[in-house]
Order: C-alpha cells, then sequence, then structure tokens
C-alpha cells in the first residue's frame, strides 16, 4: 500500500524517499518514536516500495500496494524479505541470537526477485547482547544490496554500537486531529467517537485503529460512576470498591482512567484547552464538580498518581493506591471537608 495511507510522518517519508532518489539510501536505518504510531507500517511499505514490480509512477518513490511484490511482503512470503522480532508471548521477550545468524546466511545470496533484500527488525531493543554482536557484524560490512530496518520504542535500550551504525530517524507522534481523521476515514467511526478514541489513544494510531469503540465507552462510563458523589462519600463503599478493582486485575486501568478525567477537571478550572479534554461530552458535569473543586490538590493528586503508575508493577499495591486516591479525590472535590472522617 502506498505511503499516503499512513497517518503522519511525512517528513520521515520525504527524507527516505529523497535519499533513494538521489541513490543515497543507507543500509541500515533506526526508526525510533513512542510505540504503536507507525514506525514499522513505515518500514514495511518502504520495503514494498523499494520492491514493487508495478510503481503507480516510475520516479514516484511508492509502491502500488497490490502488486505481487507488495502482497508477499504484506504476507512476509517475499524471499528477499525477512522480519525478525522477538517472541511476544515469552516472559522475557527477546531476539535470539539464531535468529540473527538465520538472516546472515539468506544476505550471502543476491536478491532472488527484487532489487535487494530488506531485512525489519522490530522492538529492535529486543536484542540479545549476543544477536546484537552478531548483527553489528552485518551492519559493519553490509553487503551491497541489502537494507536494515530497526524498529524501536526505546531507543536507550539499544546498545549504542548497533545506534551508531544505522542512520536513526525520529518518528514524532502523529496529531491527535490526523489520528482523529484517519479514525473517521477508515474505521468510518462517528466523530465523537473518533475524536474520543484518538484523544484517548494520545496520537498512537496503531492502538486507535484497533480499539473497540464499545469496550472503552464502556470503561468510560465505569470511570465516570466512579467519581459520582454518591460513590465518593462513603468510606465503606470507598474500601470495598478499591478491593474489587484490584481483585479483578483492572486496578491499574482504572487509576489511569481517574487520571485521564482529574486532569479534564484540571484543564476546566486553569482555563486550558478544551481541545484537550478527554470527556468532552461530560463537559456540564465537569463544570459542576469544578466548581466545588480545589485545583491545588487536584494537580498534587494527579502528579502523585502519575508517580504510583511509573512504580513497577510488582512493587505495586494497587488497592491502597485506589483507596487513596479516592479519598483524597473526594476532599479535592469539596464533596466532605478536609480532614473529615465518614
Ligand atoms: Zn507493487
Amino acid at each position: 500500500m502506498p505511503f499516503a495511507e499512513i497517518t503522519g510522518h511525512e517528513q520521515s517519508i520525504a527524507l527516505l524517499q529523497a535519499a533513494w532518489r538521489h541513490g543515497r539510501l543507507a543500509h541500515a536505518y533506526l526508526f525510533y518514536g513512542e510505540t504503536s504510531i507507525g514506525k514499522l507500517m513505515t518500514a514495511v511499505k518502504l520495503a514494498q516500495a523499494l520492491n514493487c514490480e508495478q510503481p503507480v509512477q516510475t520516479d514516484a518513490q511508492d509502491s502500488c500496494g497490490r502488486c505481487r511484490s507488495c502482497l508477499q511482503i504484506a504476507a512476509r512470503t517475499h524471499p528477499d524479505y525477512f522480519v525478525i522480532e522477538p517472541d511476544r508471548e515469552a516472559a522475557t521477550p527477546q531476539i535470539k541470537i539464531e535468529q540473527v545468524r538465520e538472516i546472515e546466511q539468506h544476505f550471502v545470496y543476491r536478491p532472488l526477485l527484487g532489487e535487494r533484500k530488506i531485512c525489519l527488525i522490530d522492538d529492535a531493543d529486543r536484542l540479545t547482547i549476543g544477536a546484537a554482536n552478531a548483527l553489528l557484524k552485518t551492519l559493519e560490512e553490509p553487503p551491497g544490496d541489502s537494507l536494515f530496518i530497526l524498529v524501536t520504542s526505546r531507543l536507550h535500550a539499544l546498545p549504542i554500537t548497533i545506534r551508531s551504525r544505522c542512520q536513526a530517524l525520529r518518528f514524532t507522534t502523529p496529531a491527535r486531529t490526523q489520528v482523529e481523521a484517519a479514525l473517521i476515514l477508515k474505521r468510518e467511526l462517528p466523530p465523537a467517537d473518533a475524536r474520543f478514541l484518538a484523544v484517548f489513544a494520545d496520537g498512537r494510531i496503531g492502538a486507535a485503529l484497533t480499539m473497540t469503540v464499545a469496550d472503552v465507552r464502556t470503561r468510560q462510563q465505569e470511570c465516570l460512576a466512579l467519581v459520582k458523589p454518591e460513590s465518593l462519600m462513603s468510606s465503606a463503599t470507598i474500601l470495598s470498591t478499591a478491593e474489587s478493582l484490584a481483585k479483578t486485575d483492572r486496578g491499574e486501568e482504572t487509576l489511569a482512567w481517574l487520571a485521564r478525567w482529574i486532569r479534564d477537571l484540571v484543564i476546566i478550572l486553569v482555563e486550558g484547552d478544551h481541545d484537550q479534554i478527554l470527556h468532552l461530552d461530560q463537559l456540564p458535569d465537569l463544570r459542576r464538580y469544578a466548581q466545588r473543586a480545589d485545583t491545588d490538590a487536584l494537580l498534587t493528586l494527579l502528579t502523585d498518581i502519575e508517580r504510583t503508575q511509573q512504580q513497577a508493577t510488582r512493587h505495586l499495591n494497587v488497592q491502597m493506591a485506589l483507596e487513596t486516591t479516592f479519598l483524597r479525590l473526594r476532599e479535592a472535590l469539596g464533596l466532605i471537608p478536609a480532614g473529615a472522617v465518614t
């Protein structure tokens, strides 16, 4: 499929096309940036473009998306195209040395069908030390007609030796409006749902395209029910809610939803950009909460939730974090006087 189907990343694509047009494509690229924003998709489309048998325009540096080569690359069955990735089901996903060795053997020979052999390494930060060293040797003396594309969302975790052998290309998160437009176009979502998913996914187009609207809306309703005054008034209710959420394994997710809701409220309180509000359909309710809410207390709570979220999962006492959040939230919302016991 052609590059035009990618949401955002116009600059990265233009850079790659210009390099190709001038015969200056590097032997190894490193695509890095946030998860789920289109790095891998761009890599696949570059592979298709480079080996396309029927380019729409011969000088367009783009693919047709329909020819045998394009289809084979999409299906990962093209004889000159290889993908290495970690076993994501594993407890510790890794790219092993055997996987790199296997590629090396393929790259000894000239391309079978296309112009060049292409190896795509997804989540390249998962290379074991052995695998990274093996790959390094190949990157130091790349076969003439080869292209390696490494993709990572954890640049710091990739050995500096590997990074220094690649031309790095930073992928920025697409704008929310771009994600929204893509959702309307590709998933034919109603504008309100498209906007909601786009804000919720925070620019992660890959996630936004695969989320189920009904699921996300259900979570939203659950979150809204939790912050209702009647849910927060009684300490006993708070304790039992926190306990049952922690038991169902949804505690961390709930914390994230609470943080988003609090952030919306803060945006209203500080008269920030409404465009950033997730629960825009709740604006009248949010304004009502804002009338009695304490901005400072909410901001401190928000910072503390974010700090909690950054803790390693195994150290996090979700039940306690939820209890504390609810108890502090009801004070910050002015539902009960600070320090009062109910
Ligand atoms: Zn094609």
